[in-house]
């Protein structure tokens, strides 16, 4: 005889396997969910009229018959379902309502008041959910939870963010916060890592069991997909790519505190400050017209304009960036072995220039053998990679039954 409490854990297993057969597959008959899962067909429709009950399943229409009655389909209930998807980000804050397709319905934007600190910044979120909930409202649908992607180092087993060098925030937890004001569960996690779960979940990283996800923006960070699962490190810390140092002999303080990281080099501030340096000791550049004679309006993207102008200075220091990018990527390719490597972040907008010189890097550093057949390519989302990564952080703990205590509370 199989022990209670053994049996509720085979029905879990078997709850989660249909679950996840039924959203891989876009829409698939009870009949064949029992043979791929091969457990009973009263078992599979018992558990699949759980799933309808509960709103997570629909029916809909005939398949095609084998022979026999046409089956009736079964698919995830994705339009019924929205999550709201949140990028915490240094420039703005960014909040999409997005349904289990992640399929944007309504997005919303406020300039984060960085200055004003982490409960200031926490409000304005909380505003922006309260917009995005009303819209949830109207359309009568259900929101399953809210996921945040945030620049800094997580401690997981605390569930806080430890230390953020670019909001300058130490010890804030987040959850303590939102999770007073609205009654859905609250997910978050660091925002590179968030957008390779988007990747892996929503965009090409479908196609790849180990890839790497570089974010080149204000920041620079990796999320890191091995063998299907994001690598959390013992804390939940892995993947600080923007803090290795590729410069010994630099006097380019980073945010953390140590010189001559690869933030500090290559990231979209890095390049601005390395222009303007440049400027300041007297170097011509078409940047000066660019920036109205204020150097301090210099940012990455226009000294990839003026770079792809032929401007001498400004190809020079883009340069210099893509080669310090490509050393990075060199030893993650010989480290990890993945099968593609997506670039996303502002600075990735460059596009092909920034690509080829980072190729270049690569080909000369990386081990032959692994590089070779790594593919390098823009991340799926652009600029809304964190936001649909946020709404993939809450569709995974839906698809691993996490939320499962919530949904059926909320029928
Ligand atoms: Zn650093």
């Amino acid at each position: 005889m199989i022990p209670v409490g053994n049996s509720k854990y085979i029905l879990r297993v078997n709850k989660k396997k249909i679950l996840n057969l039924i959203y891989d597959n876009k829409s698939i008959s009870r009949a064949e969910v029992t043979r791929l899962i091969g457990i009973s067909a009263p078992t599979v429709s018992r558990i699949v009229d759980g799933f309808i009950e509960e709103g997570l399943v629909e029916e809909i229409g005939a398949g095609q018959s084998t022979g026999g009655r046409r089956p009736i389909l079964l698919r995830i209930a994705a339009a019924d379902n929205y999550i709201i998807g949140i990028d915490l980000g240094t420039t703005n804050v960014y909040g999409v309502l997005a349904d289990l397709n992640a399929n944007i319905i309504y997005e919303e934007k406020r300039p984060t008041k960085l200055e004003e600190g982490f409960y200031k910044i926490m409000d304005q979120t909380s505003e922006i959910i309260d917009i995005l909930n009303q819209k949830i409202e109207e359309k009568k649908k259900r929101l399953c939870g809210i996921g945040l992607a945030v620049a800094g180092l997580i401690n997981k087993s605390r569930n806080i963010v430890e230390f953020s060098p670019n909001f300058h925030w130490h010890d804030v937890d987040i959850i303590g916060v939102l999770g007073n004001r609205f009654s859905v569960p609250i997910y978050f996690d660091n925002v590179t890592r968030v957008m390779a779960l988007g990747e892996m979940c929503y965009g090409m990283g479908k196609n790849y069991k180990n890839f790497i996800l570089i974010n080149i923006g204000y920041g620079i960070g990796a999320g890191i997909i091995v063998d299907g699962k994001p690598l959390l490190g013992a804390a939940g810390m892995a993947g600080e790519f923007g803090h290795i140092t590729v410069d010994l002999n630099s006097k380019t303080q980073c945010d953390c505190g140590n010189f001559g990281c690869l933030e500090a080099m290559a990231s979209g501030r890095g390049i601005a400050r390395a222009a303007r340096n440049e400027l300041e000791r007297g170097a011509k550049s078409i940047l000066v017209e660019m920036c109205g004679g204020d150097l301090k309006k210099i940012s990455a993207e226009m000294v990839a304009n003026a770079a792809k102008k032929g401007d001498i200075l400004a190809w020079n220091v883009f340069s210099q960036a893509a080669e310090y990018i490509g050393l990075g990527i060199s030893a993650l390719i010989n480290l990890f072995n993945p099968e593609a490597i997506f670039l996303g972040g502002g600075v990735t907008l460059a596009g092909e220039f920034l690509f080829d010189n980072i190729r270049k890097t690569v080909n000369s550093r990386a081990l032959n053998r692994s590089s070779r057949d790594v593919s390098l390519r823009p991340a799926t989302f652009g600029l809304k990679a964190a936001a649909i990564g946020a709404v993939s952080l809450v569709m995974n703990k839906l698809l691993n039954l996490e939320l499962e205590h919530h949904l059926s509370r909320h029928k």
